[in-house]
């Protein structure tokens, strides 16, 4: 569409809005403000205007301006007690010198808007300039109560170390590609990624563009506490209740809830399950004093629940070698005898906790360094300071309900 029609008609510019839900209420905590241009026949949406660096800043300022003033107009006059998600291209306001748009805010605040209310969302990816210049700046819009979100994480190449450093409120993280009929490993270990920044950070997770029942629960079993997307909500011209979809949520997050109480109690019968397995395997073979044996025995006992066993000390040098199976064959691996893994992840942190509990430990699900394979580990204090690790192959994890 003509820019100039734009700006001749700003009458036809209007605010959408699309609600932000919470997890935690289950209720509207706010909107996101998007821009539309309303004619008779149609309402056409105002991405592409506001992306297009063709057209002149201050016009795209402009019309940015009138929208974010239109909707707070709309905030003032709503009873309801809601956060306004405005979208704010980062290289523009860096531009917008005579700061419009910071002094449209405060003649709102004037008029008794808390702009505590306010939360901007920038995208890291698209800004082109020095990041330290635009932490400065958003550090300034924080100091008169506004919040940060940075918008669109996920979707395209985003930047952690840039984003950990404008430290902000809310991370909204795309769940577009979740709706691919095959999504990669690598982006659920992304989003896994982002969560954990997020925690470290102290920020929000906010997952959009929410299509679908799976990718709910997936935003709700990964962290999110406000949710976004067409699933929910529609972007429409006017505020809804709070309530609007509260008995839903209420009633998808409790299946989600029953669904993944079932998984956890899943992973706790298999580890009591390994724990009963192996020490009636070890009562049976304590005759057996040479390691490398005793695994051989072990893992004949335990069948298709492993494919790799092996004996460490408290400190991680390992006492036996690897006893392994690839293509249903097992080999006795000496090469691993001696090594040492208390530099792996919770390694340490697992040999404290079975010291103290004198009980075995089921591991998370993770990538296996060899096989490439999602799998778990079982380890089991077998004497004071030795412990045997049961690897858990990912056919095994898949054909039993829970374990995945
Ligand atoms: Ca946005």
């Amino acid at each position: 569409m003509d820019a100039l029609e734009i700006m001749t008609n700003l009458h036809l510019v209007v605010p959408y809005y699309q609600a932000v839900f919470s997890a935690d209420e289950h209720k509207v905590i706010g909107y996101e403000v998007l821009g539309r241009y309303q004619t008779d026949d149609e309402v056409i949406s105002l991405g592409a205007f506001f992306s297009d660096d063709s057209i002149p800043d201050e016009y795209r300022i402009e019309v940015d301006n009138l929208i974010v003033e239109k909707a707070i107009t709309a905030l003032i006059d709503t009873e309801e007690d809601v956060y306004l998600f405005i979208n704010k291209n980062a290289n523009l306001l860096m531009t917008d010198s005579d700061e419009t748009f910071l002094n449209m805010l405060l003649s709102f605040q004037a008029q008794g808007v808390s702009l505590n209310k306010i939360v901007l969302e920038v995208t890291e990816h698209q800004y082109t300039g020095d990041i330290d210049q635009l932490y400065h700046l958003l550090t300034y819009y924080r100091t008169y109560g506004l919040k940060i979100a940075v918008d669109n994480i996920g979707k395209e190449s985003s930047n952690l170390d840039r984003i950990g450093l404008l430290t902000p409120d809310i991370l909204k993280v795309d769940l577009q590609a979740l709706r691919k009929t095959s999504t990669s490993q690598s982006y659920f270990d992304v989003l896994y990624t982002i969560s954990l920044l997020a925690r470290k950070i102290g920020a929000t997770l906010l997952y959009e563009d929410i299509e679908t029942l799976f990718q709910l629960q997936f935003a709700w079993s990964n962290g999110g506490r406000y949710y976004q997307g067409y699933y929910l909500h529609q972007p429409c011209e006017k505020f809804v209740s709070a309530d609007f979809q509260k008995g839903r949520l209420k009633q998808e997050i409790h299946q989600f809830t029953q669904q993944e109480k079932k998984k956890i109690q899943s992973r706790y019968i298999l580890s009591d399950l390994l724990q009963n397995e192996v020490s009636l395997s070890l009562g049976r073979h304590k005759n057996l004093m040479n390691y490398n044996e005793l695994i051989t025995e072990l893992a004949l006992d335990l069948k298709d629940k492993t494919f790799r066993i092996y004996i460490c000390d408290e400190d991680g040098f390992q006492q036996s070698a690897n006893y392994f199976k690839h293509h249903n064959l097992w080999t006795l691996q000496r090469e691993y005898e001696n090594k040492n893994w208390s530099w792996r992840p919770y390694f340490l942190e697992n040999i404290m906790r079975m010291k103290r509990n004198k009980k075995g430990i089921l591991s998370d699900l993770y990538s296996d360094i060899e096989t490439g394979e999602m799998i778990r580990t079982f380890s089991y204090p077998l004497t004071v300071d030795h412990y045997l690790f049961v690897d858990i192959p990912y056919q095994y994890l898949y054909e039993n309900e829970g374990l995945l």
